[in-house]
């Protein structure tokens, strides 16, 4: 539908990532040219783009259906009134990231392994974002000397075994910056592998290219942690950005995403995504209870809730299918599964527990 817009002007751009992001829709105006905004609508999207950066890829707009105001993809990616909300739970940076920064763009929270933060800008600004604080304004954003510094760190603390490549997203970053950074992480002997999140695959999957894929390969293992929310996401596009993340870059693609008042809140669209992840050689990995970041209340599903979907998902699914429900914890806590009751009563000498199909067994302790 709305591709026809870009077509016009020019076919053969399309899929060339650096024509997608230079031509992304990142005013109200040109949203306009996509989706017939409300009155209302139009009004928060000028206060929101001023807490936080409107921008979408041409791509990533053409999976919207304009004319329904429920479209999963529509419901990403315009600003919605209780963004402009913050309530007395939400934080800036719920996660305390900035507290756990030994060194710029570097999150040490865990013992063994480092979240590297190299790029503010994304395809796409996910509206539940948790760490728009800081995405999207470029003043954030490491510098190369810091990068010296990073490593630097990396390389001080033998404890490290993984590194995470996040942002942003760090496939903003150029082949040859990546290529770099990657190999440098490569050459420290006591890391075990590395790791990028990313969600170009799903908001402009064009650039995964063979040349990225073949950085990857040369890296062996590299993990590819993605971020699919809805079955709409994935397209003949997206599958084709992980097969060449697969077999081109020989990397382990898995998939996080956050729980999303009525975008996936629900048994039926969760199991779809999860099995067409799997059929496309994804592995579901995370399913993230929403952050308590500012501005997100209209997304919270409450936890009680994901506890539901998740008992009308386990058992009924292939296990290979299923994902660990998690909620990181406000205050920099770090991340905890979130409990699904299956133990219901200890004795002295034995164990109860209610099965997937809430039938009672007795086992001995
Ligand atoms: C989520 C997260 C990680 C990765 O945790 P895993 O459970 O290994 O996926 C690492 N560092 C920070 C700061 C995180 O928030
Ligand atoms: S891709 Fe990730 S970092 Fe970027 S806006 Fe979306 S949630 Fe935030």
């Amino acid at each position: 539908m709305k591709k026809t817009f870009f077509l016009k002007q020019d076919l053969s751009f399309w899929t060339n990532w650096k024509w997608q992001l230079q031509n992304r829709i990142t005013t109200k105006e040109e949203l306009e040219n996509f989706f017939s905004l409300s009155i209302q609508e139009k009004e928060i999207f000028d206060k929101a783009e001023k807490i936080f950066n409107f921008a979408v890829t041409p791509y990533y707009v053409s999976l919207a259906n304009p004319s329904d105001p429920h479209c999963p993809i529509r419901k990403q990616i315009i600003p919605q009134a209780l963004e402009l909300i913050q309530t007395s739970y939400e934080r800036q940076d719920p996660l305390y990231e900035e507290n756990y920064m030994p060194v710029k763009g570097v999150t040490h929270r865990y013992p063994d392994r480092a979240l590297w933060y190299l790029s503010h800008v994304c395809p796409v600004y996910c509206r539940f974002c948790t760490r728009k604080r800081k995405v999207g304004n470029s003043f954030n954003t490491p510098r190369k000397e810091d990068w010296k510094k990073a490593l630097e760190y990396f390389q001080e603390h033998k404890e490290i075994k993984e590194v995470i490549l996040s942002g942003g997203d760090p496939l903003s970053l150029s082949d040859t910056s990546l290529s770099y950074l990657i190999g440098e992480l490569k050459r420290i002997s006591h890391i075990n592998h590395i790791r990028i999140h990313t969600r170009y695959p799903v908001t402009l999957p064009f650039r995964i290219t063979s040349e990225l894929c073949m950085i990857f390969k040369e890296n062996f293992p590299i993990f590819v942690v993605t971020h699919f929310n809805h079955p709409k996401e994935i397209t003949l596009e997206s599958k084709e950005a992980i097969r060449k993340l697969i077999q081109e870059g020989n990397a382990i693609v898995l998939n996080q995403n956050v729980l999303l008042k009525g975008i996936n809140d629900n048994a039926e669209i969760l199991k779809d995504l999860f099995y067409q992840l799997v059929n496309i050689g994804v592995k579901p990995y995370y399913l993230h209870q929403c952050d308590e970041v500012y501005g997100s209340s209209g997304f919270k599903v409450p936890i009680q809730e994901g506890i539901k979907i998740m008992k009308q998902l386990r058992g009924f699914i292939s296990g290979i299918c299923l994902p660990n429900y998690v909620v990181d914890l406000t205050g920099g806590g770090g991340k905890v599964p979130l409990p699904t009751d299956y133990l219901i009563k200890e004795n002295a000498e034995s164990l109860i527990f209610e099965n997937f199909q809430e039938e009672i067994f007795k086992i001995q302790k």
